[in-house]
């Protein structure tokens, strides 16, 4: 039987868009002694936020408020914006996809960097976009490649991460600013932060709630350590914000997430502590990487690239030597940032591991 697919679900690829390392501990054998290659905050949620977890369990039998008042409420007071100007979601993918759906359908142009956050490009290309993409620049995403690329090509999203996935590089708050400024008048920005508490002050631009071409996307993923939970939300013009309430799953987020997010938002404290942390990671990151003679690229996120020195063949040897020796990492996909291995923040433990079995695999790569 022939299933009547459409015809732009019968022209894309087949093939799983993330390879968990749950399917490569099944592969090996064995599990990761060290997962530290989905960026995810190891350090784990505030025990606030778990405590709110299990008090909500006497109520999963309700529906949630399926305007999430609780929930944006507290968004709006931690960034003071009105809460008209909040959409929440089941994290930046979940939202991604919606506010594709907001402008993109079959034909329409979508600019991003080449090797960018794949997730985004699932989506606009489910919906049938004409994906164009700029080069990194100097491990950038580079929005003077990308809004010349936005022009030539009309497009109608232009997608930047900043800090960025998978090099963890930044531009500050200002140089983005400029960039807002020379906007298409057609094109509007999806700016995702979903690192951008562990970047320098700074580097997020204003929020400026009048200007509709500008919807940026936070998570609580990575800094609130609520990756499993699946909570994020965007914040921009009223219209902007408005429209997803056209086509938004209106109970996509569970019970349990929200009010995790709600008291992990109301727990400054320690998120002050993990971007404490992150740092001395990322220090340590860098560190082990100069003792095997190798630089690492300047982050601003919870991972760091370490510069293997030669081409994107030896860095997959790397990444495959050290998942033989139970360390689970990921890599950049495209050259010439696939000369790096991505190395997310890890626990003491995590990263004694990793200055364990770095040499053993850079040799072992090195060997053929
Ligand atoms: C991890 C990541 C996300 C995922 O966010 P969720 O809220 O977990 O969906 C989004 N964007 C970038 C650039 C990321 O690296």
């Amino acid at each position: 039987m022939k299933l009547p697919f459409t015809p732009l679900i019968e022209s894309l690829p087949s093939t799983v868009p993330f390879v968990g390392p749950e399917l490569q501990e099944r592969t090996n054998g064995f599990p990761f002694k060290a997962r530290i290659g989905a960026n995810e905050n190891v350090f784990g949620a505030s025990p606030k936020a778990h405590a709110a977890i299990q008090a909500e369990i006497a109520n999963c039998w309700k529906y949630t408020d399926p305007g999430f008042v609780d929930l944006k409420d507290a968004i709006s007071d931690l960034h003071n914006v009105p809460t008209e100007n909040i959409v929440v979601g089941e994290g930046i993918d979940g939202l991604l996809g919606i506010a594709a759906r907001l402008f993109v359908e079959p034909g329409v142009g979508v600019a991003t960097s080449l090797g960018a956050y794949p997730t985004f490009n699932y989506h606009v290309k489910g919906l049938g976009a004409r994906l164009v993409t700029a080069p990194f620049v100097d491990d950038h995403e580079s929005p003077q490649a990308l809004l010349e690329l936005a022009i030539k090509e009309d497009v109608r999203v232009i997608y930047i991460a900043n800090p960025d996935n998978p090099m963890g590089t930044w531009w500050s708050g200002a140089e983005l600013d400029e960039m807002i400024e020379q906007l298409p008048e057609q094109s509007v920005l999806f700016l995702d932060e979903a690192y951008v508490e562990f970047a320098p002050e700074g580097t997020s631009p204003a929020i400026d709630l009048d200007n509709p071409q500008v919807l940026r996307f936070r998570t609580f993923s990575k800094a609130y350590g609520l990756a499993g939970a699946r909570v994020g939300y965007a914040i921009g013009n009223v219209e902007l914000i408005k429209a997803f309430d056209k086509i938004r799953n209106h109970f996509g987020m569970n019970c349990f997430a929200i009010e995790g997010a709600i008291a992990a938002i109301r727990d400054q404290q320690w998120l002050t502590q993990t971007k404490i942390k992150v740092d001395e990671a990322r220090k340590r990151i860098a560190s082990i990487a100069a003792d095997n003679g190798l630089t690492i690229i300047p982050s601003a996120a919870n991972f760091v690239a370490i510069d293997c020195g030669r081409d994107g063949d030896f860095a997959r040897a790397v990444l495959a030597e050290l998942s033989q020796q139970g360390i689970f990492v990921r890599m950049p996909g495209v050259a010439p940032q696939d000369r790096c291995i991505r190395i997310s923040v890890g626990t003491p433990d995590d990263l004694d591991l990793l200055e364990e079995c770095l040499p053993i695999a850079l040799r072992r790569a090195a060997s053929g």
